[in-house]
C-alpha cells in the first residue's frame, strides 16, 4: 500500500512525490510516458541539451518558486529574446521600441504610442472583447497583420476574434529599447537540462513508466489511500460532460552539420502560411554557445540541433499540450470541478487536471501549496 498514487511525473507530479516523500509518505509515481518529467523534459543529442517539448525558459517574480527550484539545479543567465520573421522581414520580439522602430521608423517611445494611438482610433474599439480587438487596442492593425493574427490563428486554429483576449496579455508591450519576453525578476535554464530536476525529485520514490491509469485504473486505485492526478480532467469522468478542447502539437527535430543555424534559441514564423509557429535552435539556451562558437565542453563542433513546432488538431489519443481556455470550455471545466470537489481520494493538479495554461512557475507554486495543504 501507498499513500499516495501520483499519476504523472510531470513537474506537478514530481514535486508532490518531492514533498510527501520528503515527510515521510510511501508514493508510487506512474506516468504513460516511457519517460519522467512531462513536457519539460530534456535529452542530449550530440552533448546538446534538447527540449524535446518545445522551448522550455523557467522565469517567475515568487522568490520562493526561484528558490525552490534552484535547489535541484543551478540557471545560467539565457534571456529569452525571440525574433518574429513575417516573409522576409525579421522583428524584435516582444513588442518593443526596437519593433516599432523596425516597423514603423519611430525613434522615440513618444512618437510609438502616437503612432499605436492613431491605428487604435482607426480601429475604434473601446472595449476589447476578443484577442484580435485586444492585440490592436495594444499595438495597433500593422503588428497585429505581420506579427500576430497569423501566427495566432494557426497556433489555435481558430480565428483570432474568436480567441480570448488573455492569450495575448501574456506578452509585455514595452516603450523602451529591450528584447527581453518576460518582464519576471528572475529567468534562466537549468545547466545540464530539466530531466536532472526531475530524477533528483524522484530519488528514491517508485516509478513505473509506460503506464497509463486508465488500462489498469482498479488495480492501480486500489494501492494508495489517495490519488493526485495531473492527467485530463475530463478523461478521469470519461469525458460525461463532454470533452474539453485541447490545441495539441507536432514537434520535428532534426540534427543539422552547421555551425549556427538561426543565430538565436527561438525564431516565430508569423506567417500563416507556414505551417509551423517556431524552430528553436536548442545550443543557444546553453549560455558558452549563444556567441554562436560552441566547440568547447561536450557539443560535437560543426553540428547543431532544431525543432520545427507545428500545431496540430487535438483529438482523443493526441497529446493535450495546451488548454482551450474560452469561456465555454472554462464553463464546462467548472462542472468537471464540481464533481472534482467533491472527491475525499482523488486531487487534480497541473495543467491538465486543472485545465490552466499555467507556466512552470505557476505549476511550482500550485505544487506546493497542495503539499502543505495536504500535509502541512
Ligand atoms: P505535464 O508536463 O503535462 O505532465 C503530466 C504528465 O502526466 C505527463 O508526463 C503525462 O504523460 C502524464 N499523464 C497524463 N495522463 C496520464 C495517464 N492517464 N496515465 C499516466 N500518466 C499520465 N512553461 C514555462 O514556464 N516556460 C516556457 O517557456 C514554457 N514553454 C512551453 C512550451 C510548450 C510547447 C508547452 C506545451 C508548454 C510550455 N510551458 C512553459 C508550460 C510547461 O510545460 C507546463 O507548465 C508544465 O510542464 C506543466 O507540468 P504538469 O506536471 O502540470 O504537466
Ligand atoms: N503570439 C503572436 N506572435 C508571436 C508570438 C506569440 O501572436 O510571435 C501570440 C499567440 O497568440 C500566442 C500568444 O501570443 O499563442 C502567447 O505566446 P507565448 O509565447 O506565451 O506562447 P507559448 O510559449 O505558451 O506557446
Amino acid at each position: 500500500m501507498y499513500d499516495y498514487l501520483i499519476v504523472g511525473s510531470g513537474l506537478f507530479g514530481s514535486i508532490f512525490a518531492y514533498e510527501a516523500n520528503k515527510r515521510g509518505k510511501k508514493c508510487l509515481v506512474i506516468d504513460k510516458r516511457a519517460h519522467i518529467g512531462g513536457n519539460i523534459y530534456t535529452v542530449q543529442i550530440e552533448g546538446i541539451h534538447v527540449h524535446q517539448y518545445g522551448a522550455h525558459i523557467f522565469h517567475t517574480s515568487n522568490k520562493t518558486v526561484w528558490e525552490y527550484v534552484n535547489q535541484f539545479a543551478e540557471f545560467n543567465r539565457y534571456t529569452n529574446s525571440p525574433v518574429a520573421r513575417y516573409k522576409s522581414e525579421l522583428y524584435n520580439m516582444p513588442f518593443n521600441m526596437n519593433t516599432f522602430n523596425k516597423m514603423w521608423g519611430v525613434i522615440t517611445p513618444s512618437e510609438a504610442k502616437l503612432k499605436i494611438q492613431q491605428q487604435i482610433n482607426e480601429a475604434g474599439i473601446k472595449e476589447p472583447r476578443n484577442l484580435e480587438e485586444q492585440a490592436l487596442s495594444l499595438v495597433g492593425r500593422d503588428i497585429y497583420q505581420k506579427l500576430i493574427k497569423g501566427y495566432t490563428e494557426k497556433q489555435w486554429g481558430r480565428r483570432a476574434a474568436e480567441l480570448p483576449s488573455f492569450i495575448i496579455k501574456r506578452l509585455p508591450v514595452r516603450f523602451t529599447y529591450d528584447n527581453n519576453y518576460f518582464d519576471d525578476k528572475y529567468q534562466g535554464i537549468p545547466v545540464g537540462g530539466y530531466t536532472q530536476i526531475i530524477e533528483k525529485m524522484l530519488r528514491g520514490i517508485e516509478v513505473r513508466l509506460s503506464t497509463d491509469f486508465f488500462k489498469q485504473r482498479n488495480e492501480l486505485t486500489a494501492l494508495a489511500d489517495k490519488i493526485v492526478f495531473t492527467g485530463m480532467l475530463d478523461e478521469y469522468y470519461d469525458y460525461c460532460y463532454g470533452e474539453l478542447e485541447y490545441r495539441s502539437l507536432r514537434f520535428e527535430t532534426e540534427v543539422l552539420a552547421c555551425e549556427n543555424y538561426q543565430g538565436n534559441a527561438v525564431v516565430n514564423y508569423t506567417e500563416y502560411e507556414v505551417p509551423y509557429t517556431r524552430i528553436i535552435e536548442h545550443k543557444h539556451f546553453e549560455l558558452g554557445c549563444q556567441k554562436g562558437d560552441c566547440q568547447s565542453g561536450s557539443v560535437k563542433a560543426g553540428t547543431t540541433v532544431i525543432t520545427k513546432e507545428y500545431p496540430a488538431a487535438w483529438q482523443r489519443g493526441n497529446e493535450p499540450y495546451y488548454p482551450m481556455n474560452d469561456d465555454r470550455n472554462n464553463e464546462l471545466f467548472a462542472k468537471y470541478k464540481a464533481i472534482a470537489d467533491t472527491e475525499e481520494k482523488v486531487i487534480f493538479g497541473g495543467r491538465l487536471g486543472m485545465y490552466k495554461y499555467f507556466d512552470m512557475h505557476n505549476v511550482v507554486a500550485e505544487a506546493l501549496k497542495l503539499a502543505e495543504k495536504e500535509m502541512g
